[in-house]
């Protein structure tokens, strides 16, 4: 056995210390365990432990996971990474989620091949403005809202972003970045805000994520 037990526990146990710290229910924060490169016997051990929201970044690994652990009948699975087009239909077959709704191309043809529930989708914000990053600039956000809003076979539920991490990166500096989603959330009135990772979640948390991706503090460093 690994440690996931425990790394789980505690990353639970600090979850709620901050929905405490800023006076949320614990309820109203979803745990996403992102599972990227790690061994299938790891995301066993953390189901076993009641985790049911499970992250990847690829397509195809979202592909293939869903199908090694097919027997696995209520787990749920987030797709957190930016796609292409021709990978849109492995999303649409096995994921919950998409976090990382930036194109209208993307959430046409992910409504398009979407079959059965409609998929829950977050637009991902470019929050830190930064030239490298994935993500739709604050000043696009409204025309993709409205673009993506009437497409039938999804459902616009929130903001995702990634912050600047700099070199010398301390959790406080996320904070600005997470109220500003915040912010944008509100302002378009979506309910749901997926920011945080290992490096910030608690941060993330008091400043009103209801989603936070943890990969590395639950499974170890990815190989
Ligand atoms: C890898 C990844 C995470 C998790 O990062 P950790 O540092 O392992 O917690 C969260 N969100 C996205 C989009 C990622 O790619």
């Amino acid at each position: 056995m690994s440690d996931v037990a425990a790394r789980l526990a505690r990353v639970r146990e600090r979850v709620a210390t901050a929905c405490a710290r800023a006076g949320r229910d614990v309820g109203s924060v979803r745990l996403l365990a992102v599972s990227k490169f790690q061994p299938d016997e790891l995301v066993r051990e953390a189901y076993a432990c009641g985790q049911r929201d499970f992250g990847e970044n690829y397509a195809q690994a979202l592909r293939d996971r869903a199908e090694a652990l097919a027997d696995l009948s209520d787990i749920r699975w987030h797709a957190i990474g930016a796609l292409q087009t021709n990978k849109v239909k492995y999303v649409a077959r096995a994921a919950s989620f998409f976090h990382a709704v930036d194109r209208v191309e993307v959430a046409t043809e992910l409504s398009r091949r979407r079959e059965g529930a409609p998929i829950d989708v977050f637009l991902e914000i470019n929050i830190g403005g930064e030239d490298s990053k994935q993500g739709v600039g604050v000043d696009g956000v409204d025309a993709l809202l409205a673009a993506v809003r009437p497409l039938p076979n999804l459902r616009v539920v929130g903001l995702m972003a990634m912050p600047p991490q700099p070199d010398d990166f301390v959790p406080e500096m996320a904070r600005p970045h997470f109220r500003a989603l915040r912010v944008l959330a509100e302002r378009l009135g979506l309910p749901e805000l997926s920011m945080g990772t290992t490096e910030d979640f608690e941060v993330a948390i008091e400043e009103g994520a209801t989603v936070v991706r943890v990969g590395r503090s639950i499974f170890g460093e990815r190989k």
